[in-house]
């Protein structure tokens, strides 16, 4: 592995797998706008602010740090947010990585890595999904993402690419050193909100639904240490690099287990050692009751396998980020 450009290596999922390419000395350049993103969470010296779309930035930085992959995470990513600006996902997230793709392939670029979600399966069945599930995105997040999937395969027709699209299920926990974690402003995920309950930043957590056809009436979803997550994608790109033709473009991230958000609650309230006042609140909008990934083929394919996802685990970690940083990145002061 030569020089790999990251976009959105500032975000949550993008500096971990930033972190992950250092430790095995590849040369990453991070470029990222900072709208979500976090200066302090790149861990490379190589970052540019900047847009993807920005076609005379992404020129000069491949040809300046001679990339020769790709791993493409800049997105807007909140569901409700997509439903209330549609406009600004399919522009933000389809029409800006389209031009990103021309740009990188037009400058010779061959390997890419695509973060996809599993938000493109829709309301999916009540079992392991797997990759050749109908896609049926019922928010336009998840169909903003859809289409980058299809274009790249679109592209790969024409052009000498090679491709991965990597789906992924519920990202969470943070690094084991406690140095980069999850921030989002604003927090609407589920182990994050928790966790600032417990912190007294919050005064409850709502449970969104307990009336789900599942075991405590709570929604079950796929959690995958976000450790994990960084491997496959390093894992993504080291396939691109063989001289083999690819057996798929598409895997599913998850570890093919569930949790309820009860689950999630009671296990961190037995790892903090603290009561989490809790509340049961409507159901949220593009819910599904379940969603697991079948995950098999990047077990088999790419040789993955899940460390870091079991939930003891995630919680764990996410526990260290956020007791040491409370406030997160914008006042990154570490707590003794
Ligand atoms: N959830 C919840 N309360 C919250 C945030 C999330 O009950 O304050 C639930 C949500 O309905 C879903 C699960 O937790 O079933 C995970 O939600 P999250 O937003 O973390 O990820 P998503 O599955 O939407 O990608």
């Amino acid at each position: 592995m030569k020089s790999v450009l990251v976009t959105g290596g500032a975000g949550y999922i993008g500096s971990h797998t930033v972190q992950a390419l250092v430790a095995q000395n590849t040369n990453v350049v991070v470029l990222d706008n900072l709208t979500t993103g976090n200066r302090e969470a790149v861990m490379t010296p190589h970052f540019y602010q900047g847009d993807i779309a920005d076609e005379r930035l992404v020129r000069e930085i491949i040809r300046k740090h001679q990339i020769d992959a790709v791993i493409h995470f800049a997105a807007k990513s909140i569901v409700s947010e997509s439903i209330q600006n549609p406009e600004l996902y399919f522009y933000e997230n389809t029409e800006k990585s389209c031009h990103f793709f021309e740009t990188v392939v037009n400058e010779g670029v061959k390997q890419i890595v695509f973060s996809s979600t599993a938000a493109v399966y829709g309301t999916a069945q009540d079992k392991p999904i797997p990759e050749n599930e109908e896609i049926k995105p019922i928010n336009p997040y998840g169909e903003s993402k859809a289409k980058i999937e299809k274009y790249l395969h679109l592209m790969s027709t024409v052009h000498p690419i090679r491709w991965i699209a990597l789906r992924y299920f519920n990202a969470a926990g943070a690094s084991l050193d406690g140095t980069i974690g999850e921030d989002h402003q604003p927090e609407s995920h589920l182990i994050p909100l928790i966790l600032q309950t417990v912190l007294g930043k919050r005064e409850v957590i709502s449970i969104f639904g307990d009336d789900y056809p599942t075991m405590d009436g709570t929604c079950i979803r796929d959690y995958i240490h976000v450790l994990d997550l960084a491997h496959a994608h390093i894992l993504a790109l080291q396939s691109l690099q063989k001289d083999q033709p690819l057996k798929q473009n598409i895997y599913n991230i998850g570890t093919g287990f569930g949790h309820s958000v009860k689950e999630i609650i009671q296990t961190t309230e037995h790892i903090t050692g603290k009561k989490i006042k809790q509340k049961i609140e409507q159901r949220r909008i593009g819910d599904p009751p379940v969603l697991i990934a079948d995950s098999r083929y990047l077990q088999e394919h790419l040789g993955w396998k899940p460390r870091f996802s079991d939930l003891k685990t995630i919680i764990e970690t996410a526990w260290k980020w956020f007791e040491a940083y409370p406030n997160g990145y914008k006042q990154k002061t570490r707590v003794q």
